[in-house]
């Protein structure tokens, strides 16, 4: 189905753009800040979570539930964070990230690439926000996922380069890194997954080049809302041959 999304002005959406780096002198600090100042000047009405500055609880436990557990005895998680959603009971901080995900069409999720994935604070952002019955309640997944009238898009830098992430590279084709943050997360909770910005290298590369990369993503974010979503099936991650230009480097489509 032909999502509405790129019939929708910029002026009045909105966009939550979850952040995790330490550094604000950081690539990702300043890829983080061009998203900003690209998506104000749409007029879009845009939310920074800098999870290291809010020291966000990355952990999953019981202090995620306020009052009495469901049950006592035996402590699962994933039960309890769902009852304690439809009674309210989930914490503070958990609430306001929910709520910020509600109101927003798109969310941007700007990281470092660690260990084949996100950031550790960032994955515990994923374990308690996106409790079942928020985003997801089987068989309320994938298309069917209760974020499914939302846009998301991975916008990360990596350490290898390009040809490191390629078929033949030591790291393999980039799109198997992206299957499980991109299908497994994401597309499970719904979310219409645009194609990822990927920087690589920017420690290895040239200013000049990297001065490219955020050129690349101010301008791509000046379209941003007529973007088609990938079709978000096994074929896009693991076909043979790529013909299509559907994933964002910041020198190209391929
Ligand atoms: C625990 C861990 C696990 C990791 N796992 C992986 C992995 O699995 N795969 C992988 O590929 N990599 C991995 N890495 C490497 C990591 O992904 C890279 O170090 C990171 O992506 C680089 O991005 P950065 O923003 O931190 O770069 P930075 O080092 O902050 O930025 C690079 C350069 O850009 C400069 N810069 C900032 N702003 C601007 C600007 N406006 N204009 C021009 N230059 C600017 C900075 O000053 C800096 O010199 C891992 C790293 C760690 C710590």
């Amino acid at each position: 189905m032909t999502p509405c999304f790129q019939k929708m002005a910029a002026p009045g959406r909105k966009v939550l753009i979850v952040y995790a780096h330490q550094e604000p002198k950081s690539l990702n600090g300043s890829l983080k800040n061009i998203a900003v100042e690209e998506l104000s000047k749409q007029s879009c009405s845009v939310t920074v979570s800098d999870l290291y500055s809010m020291e966000f609880e990355p952990r999953a436990t019981r202090n995620d539930i306020v009052g009495c557990l469901h049950n006592s005895e035996q402590f699962n998680y994933g039960a309890e964070s769902w009852e304690a959603y439809r009674k309210g009971c989930l914490t503070k901080d958990i609430v306001e990230e929910q709520k910020k995900v509600h109101e927003a069409d798109l969310v941007i999720f700007q990281f470092p690439l660690y260990w084949f994935s996100v950031p550790a604070i960032m994955k515990g952002w994923m374990d308690r926000v996106l409790t079942q019955g928020f985003a997801h309640n089987f068989p309320d997944c994938f298309d069917a996922g209760l974020l499914n009238n939302k846009l998301a898009l991975l916008s990360f830098t990596t350490g290898g380069n390009e040809e490191m992430y390629s078929k033949g590279g030591i790291s393999g084709d980039i799109h198997y890194v992206l299957w499980p943050m991109q299908h497994g997360i994401l597309h499970f909770c719904g979310f219409k997954v645009l194609a990822p910005q990927i920087c690589f290298s920017p420690e290895y590369e040239t200013e000049e080049k990297r001065k490219e990369m955020l050129t690349t993503w101010a301008q791509r974010l000046k379209t941003i809302w007529e973007e088609k979503p990938i079709n978000c099936t096994p074929e896009w991650y693991f076909r043979e041959k790529r013909t299509e230009s559907n994933t964002c480097t910041h020198a190209a489509l391929w």
